[in-house]
């Protein structure tokens, strides 16, 4: 089996590659950027991936990548996936997070791959906004209503419209995940999760003396990123191209998680340790996010493994051992 991964570097990326790799599969990754920082990382610590130069704006170098790795599975990983970010680039984020995923399903359509590439398209649940919470207590599925809050929620919704509507004008093999927020060892400290545990460990180690936050009180359904490409496998394991909700069915505040993660080194107060900064605030915010994955439970057989509070030791543990230098950044 071959697959190509786009946003091979990124936090799914990585743990998509070691998932494919495990089970014998020949993977390819688009990279994109002629000085981009990662390609060396990735080089290190996947030597059995062949990277492809490519990027989601350039339909191009989509068509070649296609061509070159003749995939049976194509995962598009690739965005410009940071909220916050996405409000200071709204065009790039609509360029790439939106209109890229039209560029990508093109290259499979026009190199005739259609039928012979299964596609997964990362969708998010930044598309239901948290507002029309029309579910109450049982969480977003996937026919709940969308309402995008953000340049990044509103430029995934288009990519996830249009991945359905190759399936259905097409007959592509095209599958959506709508994943709820989902974190581990290797998401970047831009988000807020890991921003909480590097600081945690800094603190420990006295090398920073807070963090600095923006609104504490929104909520998410946190779950960890090794169990969600799982879920992303298995729906290209299915025998119909649908679309899932991977979630925990679980909501907590951000003062939830910083008080979880500064338990994990023994500190009962973490207020002392917390500053708020508005440059961290966003223009419009989801209050709320909770998902309902019964379906992909029980049409895929998909389990999380790891609750919260195992999602919060392992990333503070991750970080303590960095901070130490007991091991390699
Ligand atoms: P998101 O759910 O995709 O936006 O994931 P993030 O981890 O970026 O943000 C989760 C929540 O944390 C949002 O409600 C943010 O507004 C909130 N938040 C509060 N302070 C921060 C911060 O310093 N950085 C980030 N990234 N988010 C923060």
């Amino acid at each position: 089996m071959r697959a190509l991964v786009t946003g091979i570097t990124g936090q799914d990326g990585g743990h998509l590659a070691e998932l494919l790799l495990a089970q014998g599969y020949e993977v390819f990754g688009l990279i994109r950027g002629q000085h981009n920082p990662k390609r060396h990382a990735v080089r290190e610590e996947f030597p059995a991936v062949t990277l492809l130069e490519g990027d989601l704006t350039d339909p191009t170098s989509l068509i070649r990548a296609v061509e070159m790795a003749a995939p049976d599975e194509l995962y598009n990983l690739a965005a410009i996936s940071h909220v916050g970010y996405s409000f200071k680039n709204p065009a790039l984020t609509a360029e790439v997070t939106g209109k890229g995923v039209l560029n990508l399903l093109e290259a499979v359509r026009v190199t005739g791959r259609g039928g012979l590439t299964r596609f997964y398209q990362a969708s998010t649940s930044e598309m239901f906004g948290g507002l029309d919470y029309n579910r109450p207590g049982r969480g977003y599925a996937e026919d709940s209503l969308f309402h995008p809050r953000s340049p990044y929620g509103v430029a995934k919704l288009y990519g996830h419209w249009t991945a359905k509507n190759y399936r259905e004008s097409y007959g592509m093999f095209v599958s959506c995940g709508i994943l709820f927020n989902h974190e581990g060892e290797r998401r970047g400290v831009e988000f807020v999760t890991r921003k909480i545990t590097d600081g945690v460990a800094r603190i420990e180690a006295g090398l920073q003396d807070a963090i600095e936050l923006g609104d504490l009180w929104p909520k998410r359904d946190w779950g960890y990123a090794g169990d969600y490409v799982r879920g992303m496998w298995q729906m290209l394991q299915h025998p119909t191209p649908e679309d899932f909700v991977l979630a925990t069915g679980v909501t907590h505040s951000i003062e939830d998680f910083l008080a979880r993660a500064f338990a994990e080194i023994g500190v009962d107060d973490w207020r002392p340790y917390v500053r708020q900064n508005p440059e961290y605030m966003r223009p419009a915010e989801v209050d709320i996010l909770l998902g309902d994955p019964s379906k992909a439970e029980a049409l895929l057989g998909w389990r999380r493994d790891v609750d919260f509070q195992g999602l919060v030791r392992r990333m503070v543990a991750h970080d303590r051992e960095l901070v130490s230098g007991r091991v390699p950044a």
